[in-house]
């Protein structure tokens, strides 16, 4: 066997006897998932040692960057090659051989191929290139709209600039002749830190007394703009979405509203004890404000982030930023990328807002009250500057506030749910969110 390449019977025999959720990376392995079989489907050769391995699951492939040689071989991580291989392919517009995939776009000249994990809680495998570009690999790629991809490339077309600029991506045709994304890379933004540091370091330093209140309110003020110009840019034409706004029919806002509908229902489902019974007493106030979807039809829609909260905002040398446009990671395939109403982003921000307060609190123990004034704040100020934007940029139509308050209750419902697959520590969050959001007497 050849030491130079890896040998794709070799791979392909790990990629069988390896337990599938060991292709994936830790955050995706949901414990509740059932188990799935991987099925070989194609290899990306990548030089010595180093390959793209693409698997076929039950709904979708799961993409594995692997490292081997002629006795071993395992899921690649960050310092082996693979993603400085995935650039350097971008760069140089290539498909490898046989493999079905193609690269494209326009990486930079690095001046060394040092790989570098980006050291934070991440749903995809998100790593620093020499220094000068992120490349971001989805472990799970299915076939549909890659809002990652292409919410990136219209916004920087239509001049928004708060963004990582996309640098290119390597796409894959399947064997049933669908178009799947494996990867991006956009340019790394020095000093870059999410909003779940950089935002909470600001509160808890408010609290401490150690930043002045002009500084601890001033993100929400310009998050709120930066929103509005993303929102004005969505519903701007461009090559990628040359009609980009239309309005909800009645299908649609049914839609919303039974899908809220069943994540309240999963919600209280999969909570149990003291914040289930909690969540239970509330289920009439909750079910009385998600019917008002069903009343959103004319609403406007265009594209949307998806999946918009504080960790997605990223303070860099150059300021803020708006990373992530892949959609909730959580959502179905079918509805990832698919137009909604931008009042989503904003409810998903400001109870973003929420619950950063909700961690604060949890570090700083009988400050409560200071923490919901801080709220209440960056709430008012966040949407002031939002809707003030908006009207600046002739945009006010596609915020429809009568549907804030329910998209913000149905999400509210969402975080239980993401606490039972993914992060149980967050039911606690989800609950206190929850009990600001509709206050009653508690037993
Ligand atoms: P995920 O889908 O895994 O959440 P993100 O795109 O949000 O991936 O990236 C995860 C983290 O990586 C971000 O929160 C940020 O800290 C960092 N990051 C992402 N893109 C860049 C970039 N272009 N420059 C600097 N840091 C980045
Ligand atoms: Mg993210």
């Amino acid at each position: 066997m050849s030491r130079s390449q890896l040998d794709h019977e070799q791979v392909n025999a790990w990629l069988m006897a390896v337990s599938p959720r060991d292709l994936l990376p830790p955050r995706r392995r949901d414990a509740t998932a059932p188990p799935m079989s991987a099925r070989p489907a194609d290899l990306m050769s990548l030089g010595v040692g180093l390959a793209l391995a693409v698997a076929g699951i039950e709904r979708g492939f799961v993409i594995v960057p692997v490292a081997g040689d002629a006795m071993t071989v395992r899921r690649a991580v960050a310092g082996d090659g693979v993603y400085a291989a995935i650039l350097g392919a971008i760069r140089a517009e290539r498909g490898t051989g046989a493999f079905r995939g193609e690269a494209f776009g326009r990486a930079p000249d690095l001046i060394d191929d040092a790989e570098v994990a980006i050291d934070v809680d991440q749903s995809n495998d998100s790593i620093i290139v020499g220094g000068r570009a992120v490349v971001k690999l989805f472990p799970i790629a299915s076939p549909g709209p890659h809002p990652g991809l292409d919410l990136p490339v219209h916004l920087a077309s239509v001049g928004f600039t708060s963004l990582p600029a996309p640098l290119g991506a390597l796409r894959w045709t399947s064997p049933g002749d669908d178009d799947l994304v494996l990867a991006t890379a956009s340019t790394f933004l020095p000093g870059a830190k999410d909003g779940w540091d950089w935002y909470l370091d600001l509160l808890v330093g408010w609290l401490d007394g150690e930043v002045d209140d002009l500084n601890a309110f001033e993100p929400a003020t310009t998050l709120g703009g930066i929103c509005a110009h993303m929102h004005a840019a969505f519903a701007t034409a461009s090559e990628v979405f040359p009609e980009p706004v239309s309005a909800a029919d009645a299908a649609t806002a049914d839609g919303w509203r039974r899908s809220a509908f069943a994540v309240a229902d999963e919600a209280l489902e999969v909570t149990d004890g003291p914040e289930g019974a909690r969540l239970a007493a509330r289920t009439e106030a909750i079910r009385a404000e998600l019917d008002r979807l069903g009343r959103g039809t004319g609403a406007v829609t265009t594209q949307v982030h998806g999946d918009f909260h504080v960790g997605q905002v990223l303070q860099w040398q150059g300021g803020y930023a708006i990373a992530d446009f892949d959609g909730n990671p959580t959502a179905a395939a079918a509805v990832r990328g698919f137009r909604d109403t931008p009042v989503r982003d904003v409810a998903a921000f400001v109870r973003s807002i929420d619950h950063l307060g909700r961690v604060a609190q949890q570090r700083r123990l009988d400050r409560d009250d200071a923490v919901e004034r801080w709220i209440a704040a960056s709430r008012a100020r966040f949407l002031d500057a939002y809707v003030r934007g908006l009207d600046e940029l002739d945009a006010s139509s596609s915020f429809e506030e009568r549907l804030l308050r329910p998209i913000e209750v149905a999400q509210a419902c969402h975080e239980y749910v993401y606490a039972a697959r993914y992060l149980p520590r967050w039911r606690s969050v989800a609950d206190r969110a929850m009990r600001a959001l509709i206050p009653m007497e508690d037993r």
